[in-house]
């Protein structure tokens, strides 16, 4: 890249950093610059799960960010650089609502980023294993374990490995049965078949949901029995073992057994902590040791929860303009359940000192009177409860979260510099804590 787009390129990028650091993932490193042409500025990604990513949640962003770089009015265009494997002519031609090749995947559910511990390290194997030699290897591949300890992961992974080469299908089993169910009422079973048996392998999240349903269950019978039959890859996950998924028929129970079950347990202390580490990495937070610690020892049973964790504690630090600390850590994490601070606490408490109703802080009138007691509330909503910046919003008559971000930060600079303010503020808060049960 000559210099200059160099330069622009990484003008673009550090906007969209600064603007919307949420966005950001570790692998915007590799996009690529292409070129500005006609009024449009092409970025090449790596696949098309990073392209949908893009289009859908940073097209704004990047708009913004090469519109200022190039002091000019320009689009974006996002392409994937790998295609995706070509399907089969006939299947191309069936009209399924969600697109040729089943549901879209999400470019962070890879291998790389998966972290393995003594919790999932034989799943973790055989998945590789799978998507190594698919069909060969284990057939059928079957993950189960409790909900949010990386199933839906460990799957979208094998299909990022596979799906470059061959025609995989990667589907829910709540969207399988609605395809037969709507097949069956609509005399389209032949090309129901056509579509589930001509595929090189079949993915399918959540196959619990067979339980009770008898036909379904037959007909998926008879999609794994071809599909096997010809060596192509079966990969399932359900949240419990093929025995235990409530009156599934013995022989789909023996065909699941037959390859490979691998359990996804809880991760231990260590995993946890290196699996905050790796979320921080990929979405480009800075987080101290200690504080990677703290959280992993406060969510214990969940990986979406720590995630949701560290995404909490980032958009406070964004709030507030300061780095990640343990302090911030603790009081954002610290209250042990059920001395939880609820909003509507602090609205009642905020409330009474402002001499507002409560009603008035969940409104829209834009009288100071009312928006700054309301943004006293949203600021205190983010330094003592665990919500979400949207959850937040929500609770103040639907509001975005920037208008969250941006009353706290208000707030948080009155505090800093008026310190009559400070004091009103801090003694509505130990009123709020006061309240706790
Ligand atoms: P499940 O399908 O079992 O309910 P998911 O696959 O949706 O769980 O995982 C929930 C979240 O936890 C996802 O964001 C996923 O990326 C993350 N996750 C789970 N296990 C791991 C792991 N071992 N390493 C990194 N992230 C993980
Ligand atoms: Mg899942």
């Amino acid at each position: 890249m000559p210099n200059a787009s160099a330069s622009l390129w990484n003008d673009v990028l550090a906007q969209v950093r600064l603007s919307n650091p949420d966005l950001v993932r570790g692998w915007f490193n590799d996009l690529e610059f292409v070129q500005v042409e006609q009024g449009v500025m092409r970025i090449d990604a790596r696949n098309s799960a990073q392209v949908r990513y893009l289009d859908q949640h940073c097209r704004h962003a990047f708009t913004e960010a090469a519109q200022a770089a190039t002091g000019r009015l320009v689009a974006v265009t996002f392409q994937a650089v790998e295609e995706d494997a070509v399907l089969d002519p006939a299947s191309e031609r069936l009209q399924f609502d969600d697109g040729a090749s089943g549901m879209e995947l999400s470019p962070d559910s890879t291998f790389e980023n998966f972290v393995t511990g003594p919790c999932n390290r034989l799943a973790h194997a055989a998945a590789l294993g799978v998507a190594e030699k698919p069909g060969r290897a284990y057939n059928p591949f079957f993950i189960y374990g409790p909900v949010g300890l990386g199933k839906t992961h460990l799957l979208q992974a094998v299909c990022h490995a596979i799906r470059p080469h061959s025609n995989l299908l990667y589907i829910s089993c709540e969207t399988f049965i609605n395809h037969f169910i709507e097949a069956v009422e609509h005399g389209g079973l032949h090309r129901f078949r056509y579509r589930y048996r001509h595929v090189d392998g079949l993915v399918i999240d959540d196959i619990q949901f067979l339980a009770e349903r008898e036909r379904s269950q037959e007909e998926f019978f008879h999609t794994f029995n071809t599909l096997h039959q010809s060596q192509r890859q079966i990969v399932l996950s359900a949240d419990c073992s093929p025995s235990e998924i409530p009156s599934l028929e013995e022989r789909l129970v023996s065909r699941f057994n037959s390859g490979l079950v691998a359990l996804l347990d809880r991760p231990c202390l260590e995993t946890r902590i290196a699996i905050v580490q790796r979320k921080a990495k990929l979405r480009c937070i800075e987080i101290p040791d200690d504080v990677a610690q703290h959280i992993a020892s406060r969510v214990t049973t969940n990986i979406r929860e720590l995630e949701g964790a560290l995404i909490r504690l980032d958009a406070m630090s964004q709030s507030q303009g300061c780095p990640i600390t343990i302090q911030m850590a603790k009081e954002t994490l610290g209250a042990p359940p059920g001395r939880r601070v609820m909003i509507p606490t602090i609205l009642e408490r905020v409330a009474e000192r402002f001499n507002v109703k409560v009603s008035d802080l969940q409104g829209k009138k834009r009288a100071k009177t009312f928006t700054l007691p309301r943004h006293v509330s949203m600021y205190l909503a983010r330094q003592m409860t665990a919500h979400s910046l949207e959850q937040i919003g929500a609770y103040f008559g639907g509001r975005d979260h920037t208008t969250v971000i941006h009353a706290s930060r208000a707030v948080s600079e009155m505090v800093e510099n008026d310190p009559e303010f400070r004091v009103l503020v801090e003694e509505t808060a130990s009123e709020v804590k006061n309240a706790l049960p």
